[in-house]
């Protein structure tokens, strides 16, 4: 049995307007192989900016529907984090270890230009800063490229500061305070984002528990931070104030949440919730749950900082507003008594709606 489309979809256009998607393009070039959609959701608040995935989809329709389901989630992570930029995604279809190419990219890099800046894209799974170099040969409208041709770089350690900003304001809706001195944080996954994250928690003082299923990893940490170690399927169930997943999606489900021992779940990860139903079952157990697309932010706050001409300090201050962010959501759940997570898909909602409209308004010729 193969992929096919959602019940009731039978062809591209049921899936572009099922959720007002502007555009979905599709390029093809022959001599290198390369299949790629583009996925346009939304462009109200400014160009769709998101990266490129590289995967070896099944069928095609596969590809369209992830395609689509990852530009509209960039869409709400831009708009809940004061980007202004719309939600876009693209995927390239096959397998980057035999597909990969000089001109496969170079080639990706034309059909991207041909979208005059509609389109601005960046690394995502399978593709790597040193693929978006290639790209940037052929087109401005790429960004994550290298240092030395402008680019911020690697996103990990600005995603990481994020999440110790989403911390904070957890902290100070708890506790009062945005200090997590002496506070004890469980983090799942010690990677390019975990393992940061772990030592701007240890410079603040929190006590640390970790786990990864790299055991150098988790040596690393307990040797440079004096953390524990804990099992990576006992992650979820450690006592703690705040359990940060960093490793993979769909974590919070309906046997892990009513294990949780904590007061909070603040992580990198995304696609934390494995059901929109999980984001209410950890309001009724009263654990406060920073959205991942808001918490893991930093990314693409601090990439969106390119096309402006790329300054560390002014990105990383943009970053900190991750804090007053999560801080409005979590007044935004309890004045409508609703889940985090639909709170800032509302608040994403209305200023895509308000700030989208002003672009009525005639500036001249
Ligand atoms: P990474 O691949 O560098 O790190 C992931 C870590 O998780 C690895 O060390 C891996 O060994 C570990 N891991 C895998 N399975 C595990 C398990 N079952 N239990 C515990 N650990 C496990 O990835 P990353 O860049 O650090 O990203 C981490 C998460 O954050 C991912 O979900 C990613 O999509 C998300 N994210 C990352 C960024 C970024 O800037 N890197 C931005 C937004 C979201």
């Amino acid at each position: 049995m193969g992929w096919h489309y959602p019940r009731g979809v039978t062809g591209v256009f049921d899936i572009v307007a099922s959720d007002e998607f502007e555009q979905v393009s599709y390029f093809h070039d022959a001599a290198t192989g390369l299949r790629a959609i583009v996925a346009i959701h939304s462009t109200a608040l400014g160009p769709a900016l998101g990266g490129t995935r590289f995967y070896p989809y099944a069928t095609e329709e596969e590809a369209l529907v992830d395609v689509c389901r990852l530009a509209r989630a960039m869409t709400y992570k831009h708009a809940v984090c004061g980007n202004d930029l719309g939600g876009g995604k693209a995927v390239i279809i096959g397998d980057p270890a035999t597909l990969r190419s000089e001109a496969l990219f170079r080639a990706y890099g034309r059909f991207v230009e041909g979208l005059n800046g509609r389109y601005i894209t960046a690394e995502d799974v399978g593709t790597t800063q040193a693929d978006m170099d290639l790209v940037r040969r052929e087109t401005r409208y790429v960004t994550g490229v290298s240092e030395s041709l402008g680019g911020s770089g690697d996103p990990s350690p600005a995603t990481a500061w994020g999440v110790l900003w989403a911390m904070k304001a957890v902290a100070e809706r708890l506790w009062g305070s945005p200090s997590l001195a002496g506070r004890h944080v469980c983090i799942s996954g010690l990677g390019k984002v975990g393992a940061t994250l772990a030592r701007h928690l240890a410079e603040e003082g929190a006590k640390l528990t970790v786990a990864d299923v790299r055991p150098e990893a988790v040596d690393a940490v307990v040797e440079q931070h004096g953390a524990v170690p804990v099992a990576p399927e006992q992650a979820h169930a450690v006592p703690c104030d705040i359990f940060s997943p960093c490793a993979l999606g769909g974590v919070l489900d309906a046997t892990t949440v009513p294990e949780l021992r904590c007061d909070a779940v603040v992580g990198s990860a995304n696609n934390q919730l494995a059901t929109p139903a999980d984001a209410e079952r950890l309001r009724h157990r009263g654990i406060i749950y920073a959205p991942d697309f808001v918490a893991n932010a930093g990314g693409v706050i601090n990439i969106a900082e390119e096309p402006h001409g790329y300054d560390r300090q002014r990105a990383y201050d943009r970053i900190r507003s991750i804090y007053d962010t999560l801080l409005a959501v979590f007044d935004r759940a309890d004045a409508e008594g609703t889940t985090t997570a639909e709170a800032a898909d509302r608040i994403a909602r209305e200023r895509i709606a308000a700030v989208g409209a002003t672009r009525l308004i005639r500036t001249g010729a």
